[in-house]
């Protein structure tokens, strides 16, 4: 679980329930419409939830006051941590940098293997927070020497008016923004938050729609939709997919998902198979054995895809980049450290064939 802030301690004293409840952290939601009876429809995710006067859409964090829909987490950082950018994962952005990373309650799915459940299914009170607003935490990643912010651990879409205003007050520090997320986001607010990103990493749970019903409570097809899009707005792209043991992990899937990936992305996106440990509802499954990650490997690979990475497993070969052509290896990671750079001007060096990616700041 991510911790409460040392960065953040500078911001302002912790929260208290009753400061909590400021106005501070209330501002107007930007994507919502007005209904009758003041009803309002949010039309931030696919749920599109309808909200009555004075309830909350799925996410908790947004509520309906007088036919007027509210965010209640706008600078409400409840958790906050200098990472190095390898943990979101980004392999082929900044390598070796570190994100200054931040986080609200509230998400709008329900993964059962929900690593950070303790901040992304609760609502905003029953967290503490600091009032971080967005100038302040783009001063302290200028401060921390950090080149990004991160908006990561619970789900970004949720607290969308506060990201998009900081990944603002971060570019007029000369600080970029890059987010890990769903992608569960409708058109318009994806074009226009996403839009504001430097780099996106999005977790693509599953490869079928049974699991996102039944695992993720939600639905596969607008997280492809929002691939293919990102792809389309030339944002940096990498994707993740955690194998659960059981349930996402057969053979069939890992080739449908390498062929999707390749006929709607391209070869050059990183897709990492992430290893699953027990966690929040799925206490009864085992970790992924390391052969299947390698198994899926093997399989994304023979499909063509460049950059095909194993993560969660410390030391693992496949945690390394390697040059598509001439196979050497070009960036060498252990853990989440990187220890050994040979990239140069964004090309191999011995072979000269480009490697996709932002390389150095
Ligand atoms: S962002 Fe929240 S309120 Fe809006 S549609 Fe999604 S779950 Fe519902």
């Amino acid at each position: 679980m991510v911790g409460l802030a040392e960065p953040l301690g500078a911001v302002s004293p912790k929260a208290t329930a009753e400061s909590q409840d400021d106005a501070r952290f209330t501002v107007e939601a930007r994507f919502y419409e007005k209904q009758a009876e003041k009803r309002i429809q949010c039309k931030l995710c696919p749920r599109a939830c309808v909200v009555g006067d004075r309830e909350r859409g799925y996410c908790g964090v947004r509520e309906n006051r007088g036919g007027t829909y509210y965010t209640l987490v706008y600078s409400r950082a409840c958790a906050a941590h200098i990472d190095p950018i390898e943990k979101k994962p980004f392999f082929h952005y900044l390598p070796g940098t570190m994100a200054f990373s931040v986080a609200t309650a509230g998400c709008n799915v329900n993964c059962k293997f929900c690593q950070n459940w303790d901040i992304s299914q609760s609502r905003p009170e029953q967290v503490p927070a600091n009032y971080a607003p967005p100038a302040r935490v783009a001063e302290l990643a200028r401060q921390s020497a950090c080149p990004t912010i991160a908006y990561t651990y619970s789900e970004p879409v949720v607290f969308v008016e506060y990201l998009m205003d900081t990944a603002d007050a971060g570019h007029a520090a000369g600080i970029r923004s890059i987010v890990v997320s769903n992608g569960y986001i409708q058109e318009e607010p994806l074009r226009r938050a996403y839009g504001k990103m430097d780099a996106v990493k999005i977790d693509l749970k599953s490869f079928s729609e049974s699991y996102y019903r039944q695992v993720v409570s939600g639905q596969l097809k607008p997280v492809l939709e929002t691939l293919v899009a990102l792809r389309r707005m030339e944002k940096w792209l990498e994707v993740v997919y955690l194998v659960v043991p059981t349930l996402n992990d057969s053979e069939q899937e890992f080739r449908d998902l390498a062929r999707w990936v390749k006929g709607n992305l391209g070869v050059d996106v990183p897709l990492h198979f992430s290893q699953f440990h027990a966690d929040y509802l799925l206490k009864n499954l085992p970790i992924t054995p390391v052969a299947t990650l390698e198994r899926a490997k093997q399989i994304a690979d023979a499909e063509g895809l460049h950059y095909v990475y194993i993560g969660n497993v410390p030391g693992h070969p496949a945690e390394n980049t390697y040059c598509p052509k001439c196979r050497k290896m070009l960036v060498q990671r252990a853990g989440l450290q990187m220890t050994q750079m040979l990239i140069r001007k964004g090309a191999c060096p011995f072979c000269n064939h480009a490697i996709p990616g932002v390389w150095h700041v």
